[in-house]
Order: structure tokens, then C-alpha cells, then sequence
């Protein structure tokens, strides 16, 4: 048996470094953040789960059972399920809480959790022109079209964990949620699901209360008429009507909404790991899936992962998800890899700000330090060498991020628009896990205009059998940014294993009877939909 990282097990702060045990049944936020408000604080405390892994055999290998359940099949790997096992034996077990959801959830959307796949994709690497072997994780097919509710599952198995143990004082309270599209369609499947899940079994649940969904006013109509479909509340917040919003009224109008919310006690059941940490639980699976499958299907270790950033759950969770694997000996996770590339759009780059402002910082402490001024480089892929050869100031910039959160991350200043609109946070609330994950793994940012977005999409959907959306697409325009830096194919692209998460697709129906698994895109129908306000 080998286990990872130092044995400390439950939510780390990457700010302060505050460790919360597995033991504690909420553990959303750095319990230093409630008492760091005070002027001059600038610490960017933000919780994430860290379990042990005491598991694997030692062999070079990352292989589970059969269960194609990713909560069952990685149950050994995940926070929640440490937590309930910490309690003792009470309630119902991990399997029994995982079933009885998961079932509601497949009533409820016509699909449960299940791998989701992940396969070569010859004809579009060659559409685009890049000789090495192209890997689809395609994530549009999972429950409520996108890999938002492995996040949200995650929480509601905490959470329901949490009921099982004792902890029940929580139990039954209001849902809250900030998005504009499809982490509101997931919480609401999955709020849906967790609370009529008695009917999937026996034993009292837990369960939980009504879903508020904060979204902006420009919210996709079909989103608001299936969000009404599965019974949530539906809350239209106002740029700039928020007085106490970060920026002075600028900035992500649902946020502060959802914060009012939360602090009225709903349960942060939203896929920003700065409001709940609990979201990269379940969002790891999907890294795990990523690092089981690729060793399965191509024996190869994992070159480089590109993956769409807007608030930074997504990349921070598969990150996360890949060090595990890497820790427990995965052979596609071998030699330091994948190296992470978070893809932004010119409309909304947050994080590549931030990595820009560290580079900076890293070439003043280079000066300093009297061992020569920093090499002229021209590339961001140089820059990103460069930064691998000075590891040790890069770590030194890195910690003094973690301190001084608003040198390096604040709201976008203009209202940020793209066709890929579920990457459009004003502030990417993970970018400190993300930058290092970024920058020890020899990758760097992307920022890709909106021609190579609508390309993606369409090659994507040409080349493949994934309807793929504009967002869902937005790493593949990563890749194919990386490509043209990268110059014409050459022997060193041929031996590259690259992987792109899809990560959403069309699949949104004006369906809002809530059921159902339509695989086709229909026609909007006036008729079915709810007026947005
Ligand atoms: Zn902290």
C-alpha cells in the first residue's frame, strides 16, 4: 500500500495552508477567511480536498474494478466517502447513498453516472493537421449534458453523507446556485433527484430543499424553461445592480446574490470551489476517468491535457484528479505529465493575466538574485521552459500569489462576451491551483479568438460524432492555437499524446417536463417557453 501526499487527510487551503479534517460534515470555505477580512488582507483562501489514496498495489498501475459508476468506482479516492467511513458505521454505506442517488438521477434525467468516453480521434487530428495521437474525453453525454454535475454529485453525496452520520442539522435546507447555463441545469437535476431519492430505496435520506438558481439577465432562454421544468427557482440578477459587488458594482452580478443566499443558510450547492471546495470532490472523477483510460487505451503516457478555464473548477478538479493518479504510479501520468494548458477566449482571460503577472514577478526575482538577467524570450511555450528552469523562484513568486490574491486576480473590467458563454467568469476562482498545476507541469495559458472557437466547433462536430457546443469546444481551440505556435508537424509533435475535454454539447431540448434523454437538438418552440424577466 502507498499513500500521497503527506497522510493529511480532508480540505487544504492553497492560501493559508489551513487543513480542515475529514471529519467536519461542511467544510466549504477556509474557516481562516471568515477571520482574515480585515484591511490588508489579501489571502486567497480557497479549500481543497485531499485524501490519502491508501490504495494500489505498488505496481505501476491505476486500475479499478468494474463499476461504471465513477462515485463507486473511485468511492477509495474521494473526500465524501472518507468522511462517512470516518463517522463509523451509522447510516447507509457509500454504495448504498451512491445507488439510491444515482438511481433518482437517472429517473430524473433518463441517465445516471457512468464513465463517460474517451477515444482517439484520427480524422480530426488530421483535420487539423497534427500528427500525433488526439484523445476526446466527451463529457456532452453525462447527466444534464455536461461534466457539471459530477461537481455537484459530489456535494450532494457530502452532504447526504454528512445526514447519515449525525450530522443532520443541515439536512433539508434550500439549494443555492450561481450560473448562467449548464452548472444550473446540473444542480437542479441533481437537487431534483437528492430530494425525491426516497423513492429509490429504503431508509430516511437526508435529502434536500428547493433549488435557487441566480442567473444574469441574458440567460439562455431554454435553460430558464428546463430549470422551471425541474422545479428550481429562478433568480435574474443585474449587472451592476449589486452595490456591495466586487469592483463597485462591476463584475459577476449572481455571485453576490448567491452569497446573500448562502449566508440566509442555503447550502453553496454552486461549481465555484472558492464558495464550496467540496465541488472538486466529485470533479476529480472525471481526472481519474481521464488517467484510467488513457493507460487502458494507449499504454502511452499523457503529453499535454487542454482544458476550457472560466471559474477554474473544471481544470483545478482534473488537475487535481491527475496528480492523485500520478501519486498512485498511473502510467499515463508518468514522467511529471500531462502538462496543463487552461484555455481562455480573448473575451474573458483572467487566469492568463494572472500567469503574466507571475511571470513578471518570477523575472524581477530572477534579476535579484544577481545570477543574470532573464533571456529574451519571445513565445509563451519559451516562457513557459523558462519558468521549468527557474522551478525554485517560480515556487517563491507562486507563494507570494497565494498572499497578495489581488496583484494577480480581479474582475475582468468590461462585460465579457463569447460564443463560448459558460467560460465567461469575470474571475477565475481557482486560478491559484491552476497556475501552479500550469506552471509545474512545463504548460501554460492559451487565449484563443473567437474564429478559432466557431472552427473548433465545427471541426469538432464534422470529425466526430459529439455535437459538441461552443464552449464545450474551447479546448480543442486550445490545441489548435498550440499547433500554430508550434509550427509545421515535425517528429517531436509525432510523439505527442494530447487529450481535449468536450466538455457540453447541444443536447439542450425545450423539453421542461424534466425527463427524458432527447439526443437530438430541437427547434426553439415560443410556446414552451417561460418569459424571462
Ligand atoms: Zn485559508
Amino acid at each position: 500500500m502507498k499513500a500521497v501526499g503527506d497522510g493529511a487527510r480532508g480540505m487544504v487551503c492553497g492560501g493559508c495552508g489551513a487543513v480542515v479534517p475529514v471529519e467536519d460534515p461542511w467544510p466549504y470555505r477556509c474557516p481562516a477567511a471568515s477571520t482574515d477580512s480585515g484591511a490588508g488582507s489579501d489571502v486567497d483562501h480557497v479549500l481543497a480536498p485531499r485524501v490519502g489514496g491508501e490504495r494500489g498495489s505498488g505496481a505501476d498501475e491505476f486500475v479499478f474494478g468494474s463499476d461504471e459508476n465513477p462515485f463507486r468506482r473511485y468511492g477509495d479516492l474521494l473526500l465524501a466517502k472518507a468522511f462517512l467511513e470516518s463517522h463509523g458505521k451509522k447510516g447507509a454505506t457509500w454504495e448504498e447513498l451512491v445507488t439510491r442517488i444515482d438511481d433518482a438521477v437517472a429517473l430524473v434525467d433518463g441517465r445516471g453516472f457512468q464513465r463517460t468516453p474517451y477515444a482517439s480521434a484520427a480524422a480530426l487530428a488530421e483535420a487539423l493537421g497534427f500528427s500525433g495521437v488526439l484523445w476526446i474525453k466527451d463529457e456532452t453525454g453525462n447527466v444534464a449534458g455536461s461534466h457539471k454535475a459530477r461537481h455537484l454529485m459530489g456535494v450532494a453525496l457530502h452532504q447526504e453523507a454528512a445526514a447519515q452520520s449525525g450530522h443532520g442539522e443541515r439536512a433539508g435546507l434550500p439549494l443555492a446556485v450561481a450560473s448562467c447555463g449548464n452548472a444550473a441545469l446540473a444542480a437542479a437535476v441533481i437537487a431534483r433527484a437528492w430530494s425525491g431519492a426516497e423513492a429509490c430505496g429504503t431508509g430516511a435520506l437526508g435529502g434536500c430543499g428547493e433549488l435557487v438558481a441566480f442567473v444574469p439577465v441574458d440567460a439562455d432562454r431554454r435553460v430558464l424553461a428546463r430549470l422551471g421544468g425541474l422545479g428550481a427557482t429562478v433568480a435574474t440578477c443585474e449587472r451592476g445592480a449589486v452595490a456591495g459587488a466586487a469592483g463597485g458594482g462591476s463584475g459577476d452580478p449572481c455571485l453576490p446574490a448567491f452569497r446573500e443566499a448562502v449566508e440566509a443558510g442555503a447550502l453553496p450547492f454552486t461549481c465555484q470551489g472558492s464558495e464550496n471546495g467540496l465541488v472538486l470532490d466529485g470533479g476529480r472523477t472525471l481526472g481519474f476517468e481521464i488517467a484510467e483510460q488513457h493507460g487502458e487505451a494507449s499504454g502511452k503516457p499523457l503529453d499535454r491535457i487542454f482544458i476550457q478555464v472560466g471559474g477554474g473548477a473544471l481544470a483545478s478538479a482534473v488537475s487535481a484528479g491527475l496528480r492523485v493518479a500520478r501519486g498512485l504510479g498511473a502510467c499515463a501520468c508518468a514522467a511529471g505529465g500531462p502538462a496543463l494548458h487552461p484555455v481562455q477566449t480573448t473575451g474573458c482571460s483572467p487566469l492568463y493575466r494572472a500567469w503574466k503577472r507571475l511571470v513578471d514577478g518570477v523575472e524581477q526575482r530572477v534579476f535579484e538574485t544577481g545570477h543574470g538577467v532573464p533571456e529574451p524570450v519571445t513565445t509563451d511555450r519559451e516562457v513557459a521552459a523558462w519558468l521549468v528552469e527557474h522551478a525554485q523562484l517560480a515556487e517563491q513568486e507562486l507563494a507570494y500569489a497565494a498572499k497578495h490574491r489581488s496583484e494577480f486576480m480581479w474582475p475582468w473590467e468590461v462585460t465579457p462576451h463569447s460564443a463560448a458563454a459558460g467560460i465567461l467568469d469575470d474571475e477565475t476562482w481557482d486560478w491559484l491551483t491552476i497556475l501552479k498545476d500550469t506552471v509545474r507541469s512545463g504548460g501554460w495559458p492559451l487565449v484563443v479568438p473567437e474564429e478559432s472557437l466557431r472552427l473548433a466547433v465545427l471541426l469538432g462536430q464534422e470529425h466526430t460524432d459529439i455535437p459538441v457546443d461552443a464552449t464545450g469546444a474551447a479546448g480543442l481551440a486550445g490545441l489548435m492555437m498550440w499547433l500554430e505556435e508550434y509550427g509545421q508537424p515535425n517528429a517531436e509533435q509525432t510523439r505527442e499524446q494530447v487529450a481535449v475535454i468536450f466538455t457540453g454539447g447541444l443536447g439542450l431540448s425545450d423539453d421542461i417536463d424534466g425527463g427524458g434523454d432527447e439526443e437530438e437538438t430541437r427547434q426553439s418552440d415560443p410556446n414552451q417557453m417561460e418569459g424571462k424577466s
